[in-house]
């Protein structure tokens, strides 16, 4: 679809998309599609009391009348999904059914969401004092921050908003400066949602343009009671302390630096089909990309010249064609990153397979590689590293232990896996002496994680947990009451406190 159709699809206009100040470009030729304008500070503190005043009303909404809201929202999502995957496409360089499939995961959600709509459940809790009872309730929090990144740059806002929404937040949303038009696109399949619904406060959904200044005044802002941020572990280290200085909660879903453990007894079909899929899948722009590969000596001979086959043919290049599997890198600092972290590999001793870059007809100022795969002698500092680009890095290993040892001995801590058919190494990779990563798996890749889960990872990938399961409660504040029906003052503990 072209870009021309997709955005009169969408609804965007001229007004949104002529005369502003942000260039929005297309990593597929480097294309301008659109000048968007973005927010000023002053702007940006107007739309956050916006949303503080829309939250004052939505909280009171019963939740499953919240659920309907996302309901519909799921609805138009489903409507429009062929041209808001096409617009993750154009934007940000995902093969078309990657983009199709950030669509379908925001509709999963919004499904998840108006089923927990009538979940948000509390406990009780067995009072210690005759006549009392003890019970949790869970209340909206406030203005919920959503800060996104650029390579999903509609599936996670929609996991932290369709969330947000039914627990009785408001959202204030600040995309990437690299994807303004498909976030101004949700807003305005938002708004048809809102309209339909009829009485949705306006402000409910805010969205802020702009790049790390415009998120500093979400993070900075009080009345932004959780901040919940998706990107790199620089910027998590920003973002965290500075919300937490002001006593704000965060929710920071950062880097990976993922690794699969393949076994002597593993599926090695499985094992290549899941490591093409997971390495050079959004050519290596996922969080949970599959960056270290940590085989067996005995088996790195069967599979690497497999695996170096299936390299030399990948279809890399327009992603708007359906043939493709590897399309872009979102832009020249990405592709120069890659090139500079290609460069120490070799210094740190790596053998490098590919790397280099890709002319591809037509698209000429898009950023297109070929996928590398880089041997390397030990896990050196570079592959300790996220690199957001496809290289991926190729270490042995003798016994068990040292491939769990190597697997854990990363900063970062988001998705790991294991191939095996062996029922003693596939349990102790799930053990608490195992991986200890946010998503551990066996015989699956590391990416592609269905929305039911909590989605997220430990160390520097930030500690946060989104999406499924009950993810939710970060988004709502818990209080704890106690009813007392008897007709005395027993206090805990057995505390004698008598006056008079
Ligand atoms: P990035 O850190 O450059 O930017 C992410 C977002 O943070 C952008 O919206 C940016 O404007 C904003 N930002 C940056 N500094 C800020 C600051 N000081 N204050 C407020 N906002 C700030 O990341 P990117 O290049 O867009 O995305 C790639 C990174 O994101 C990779 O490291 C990837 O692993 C990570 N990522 C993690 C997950 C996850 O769920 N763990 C998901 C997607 C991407």
């Amino acid at each position: 679809m072209s870009i021309t159709k997709v955005l009169k699809q969408l609804g965007l206009n001229a007004k949104d998309l002529k005369g502003g100040d942000l260039i929005a470009r297309s990593p597929i030729d480097g294309r301008v599609m659109a000048k968007v304008k973005s927010d000023s500070k002053a702007s940006a503190v107007k739309k956050i009391a916006r949303s503080a005043e829309a939250f004052s009303a939505w909280r009171a909404m019963p939740a499953p009348q919240r659920g309907e809201l996302i309901r519909l929202f799921g609805e138009e999502l489903r409507a429009h999904k062929e041209a808001l995957g096409a617009l993750v496409s154009h934007e940000v360089g995902k093969i078309v059914q990657e983009g199709l499939g950030e669509v379908q995961e925001m509709i999963d959600i919004c499904d998840f969401a108006v089923g927990l709509s009538r979940q948000l459940y509390g406990l009780t809790v067995a009072s210690e004092r005759p006549g009392h009872r003890m019970m949790e309730t869970w209340h909206p929090l406030g203005v919920v921050g959503v800060i996104s990144a650029f390579n999903f740059p509609v599936a996670v806002w929609s996991w932290n908003t369709a969330i947000a929404i039914v627990c009785g937040n408001s959202v204030v949303w600040k995309p990437s400066d690299k994807n303004p038009l498909t976030a101004l696109a949700c807003q305005k399949i938002f708004e048809k949602a809102a309209k339909r619904f009829g009485n949705a406060p306006k402000g409910l959904l805010e969205v802020l343009i702009g790049g790390r200044e415009i998120g500093e005044v979400l993070v900075d802002d009080k009345r932004v009671a959780l901040v919940s941020a998706t990107g790199s572990t620089r910027m998590g280290r920003e973002v965290g302390p500075r919300v937490a200085a002001r006593f704000g909660r965060s929710l920071l879903e950062l880097g990976g630096n993922n690794a699969m453990i393949v076994c002597p007894s593993a599926d090695l079909e499985l094992a290549v089909r899941a490591i093409t899929f997971s390495a050079v899948g959004t050519a290596g722009q996922r969080c949970t990309t599959l960056r270290r590969v940590i085989v067996h000596e005995s088996i790195k001979d069967k599979l690497l010249p497999r695996l170096k086959k299936i390299y030399g043919n990948l279809p890399i290049g327009n992603p708007l064609n359906g043939k493709t599997l590897v399309g872009p890198l979102i832009d020249e600092a990405s592709f120069n990153r890659m090139q500079s972290s290609l460069k120490v590999a070799e210094e740190q001793g790596g053998k490098i397979t590919g790397g280099q870059r890709v002319k591809v007809k037509d698209c000429e100022g898009g950023f297109y590689v070929q996928p590398a795969i880089a041997e390397m002698p030990g896990q050196t500092e570079i592959v300790r590293e996220e690199t957001f680009a496809p290289i991926l890095y190729v270490v042995t290993y003798k016994k068990f232990e040292d491939a769990l040892a190597l697997q854990n001995d990363v900063p970062q801590g988001l998705s790991s896996c294991i191939f095996t058919q062996d029922l003693r190494e596939a349990e102790t990779f799930l053990s608490a002496q195992g991986s200890d990563c946010g998503i551990a798996n066996v015989n699956i890749g590391p990416s592609g994680a269905e929305i039911g889960g909590a989605f997220g990872g430990e160390k520097e990938t930030g500690g946060g947990r989104e999406s499924g399961s009950d993810a939710w409660r970060a988004y709502m504040r818990r209080a704890t009451n106690t009813i007392n029906y008897s007709d005395s003052l027993p206090l805990a503990q057995g505390i004698k406190f008598d006056v008079g």
